[in-house]
């Protein structure tokens, strides 16, 4: 099936393309993309900053819309119903993290839903959802609850359950306070869940810019970081701190925001490698660690647990053609917090 999307075809240019879907295997789903998020990881990859970008690269993981076909083994789902895809579109489903969940540790990689190499698919490069339609194998579709509008669905795949996991791995309950660093994508949905568990909730971002809408959104402290001297009266009072930030930062400061045996967990993913002073891992004891997505069982529990709590991003709905004066602005911290692309603005493919 030929269908319409949107590619990086250089570092520096997203711009129309027309590509190629398999026909559904036997337990694939065919699914008609309505919403696609614009997550800081495909300007990261569009840039080929982490790995060697394959172009043209349709970037891409938060995707939601609707069942167009099923194939022959394909009972959970049917034509019509509401889906969504986050960053895996299959794992090699044997080794010790996919028995227990955690494809996205899988041992022999995850196949990432794009600028990966597919292996059930003769090595195909793997290309995601800013198009109109994408075939994913049954097992890596998540359903979307009726009480979530399939707009805001999008983010969830990939903002919503990277947070949302280490939030739940890290037992993060009513009393506990946690710390979240960088008010984007990730950290807005970060602040919301926390909140959502409980939490009393801090947010630490560049400037006091968006603390009218940090507070609003359920943070109980606000604090710009351009004056670290506000966070010394912070020391040792966090159980746990998300860095969300998407460049290179002095962690070191954070970790002694922690108590005894606190956690910082590393979620954001800048290329330059971050550095820490050893002292202030020892002195308390605190851990610095880091987290991947979700697994596929806990993703669906956070897209449930969001339809139950209606937990939903803030977000800014785009057409395709702005996509790349919306990378611009994410750039430059000016998303409130996340765009999302409506596919149906790509047009409609000459031939199907
Ligand atoms: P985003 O919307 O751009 O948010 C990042 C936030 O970091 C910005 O809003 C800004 O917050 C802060 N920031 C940016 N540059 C900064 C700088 N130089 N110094 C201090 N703070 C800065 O990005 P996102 O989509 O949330 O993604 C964030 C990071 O997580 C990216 O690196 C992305 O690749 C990564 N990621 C990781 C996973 C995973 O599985 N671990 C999943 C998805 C994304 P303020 O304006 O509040 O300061
Ligand atoms: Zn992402
Ligand atoms: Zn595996």
């Amino acid at each position: 099936m030929t269908t319409k999307a949107w590619a990086a075809t250089s570092p520096s240019l997203i711009e129309p393309v027309t590509i190629q879907r398999r026909a559904p295997d036997d337990d694939d789903i065919s699914i008609q993309i309505l919403f696609a998020g614009i997550c800081h990881s495909d300007i990261h990859s569009s840039r080929s900053e982490w790995v060697k970008t394959t172009y043209p690269l349709v970037p891409g993981h938060e995707i939601s819309g609707i069942v167009s076909a099923i194939g022959a083994n394909v009972g959970r789902f049917k034509v019509g119903d509401r889906v969504g895809v986050g960053c895996m579109v299959n794992s090699c489903r044997s080794c010790e993290s996919c028995k227990e969940g955690e494809e996205q540790y899988c041992l022999k990689g995850a196949t990432w839903t794009y600028n990966a190499r597919d292996p059930k698919h003769a090595g195909k490069i793997t290309q995601g959802g800013y198009s109109q339609h994408i075939v994913v194998d049954q097992a890596f579709v998540l359903r979307i609850p009726d009480s979530v509008p399939l707009d805001l669905a999008a983010p969830l795949l990939c903002a919503g359950i990277t947070v949302y996991s280490p939030l739940k791995r890290w037992g993060i309950c009513q009393g506990k306070k946690v710390g979240v660093i960088g008010l984007g994508g990730l950290g807005h949905m970060a602040v919301k869940l926390a909140k959502a568990l409980g939490a009393q909730v801090t947010v630490f971002s560049q400037t006091l810019g968006k603390k009218e809408l940090g507070l609003k959104m359920g943070a109980d402290h606000y604090y710009a970081t351009s004056d670290t001297s506000v966070l010394k009266p912070l020391r040792r009072s966090f159980d746990f701190i998300i860095n969300t930030v998407s460049a290179k930062i002095p962690l070191t400061l954070y970790l002694t925001l922690l108590r005894r045996d606190g956690t910082l967990v590393e979620v954001g993913m800048p290329v330059e490698p971050l550095s820490v002073v050893p002292f202030a891992l020892s002195a308390q004891r605190v851990s610095l660690t880091g987290s991947s997505i979700g697994g596929i069982r806990e993703t669906q529990e956070m897209l449930d647990f969001c339809g139950a709590k209606q937990v939903f991003p803030e977000i800014e709905t785009i057409p395709a053609s702005y996509i790349n004066e919306a990378y611009e602005r994410v750039l430059k911290s000016q998303v409130k917090f996340r765009f999302v692309i409506d596919v149906s603005t790509m047009g409609t493919p000459s031939r199907m």
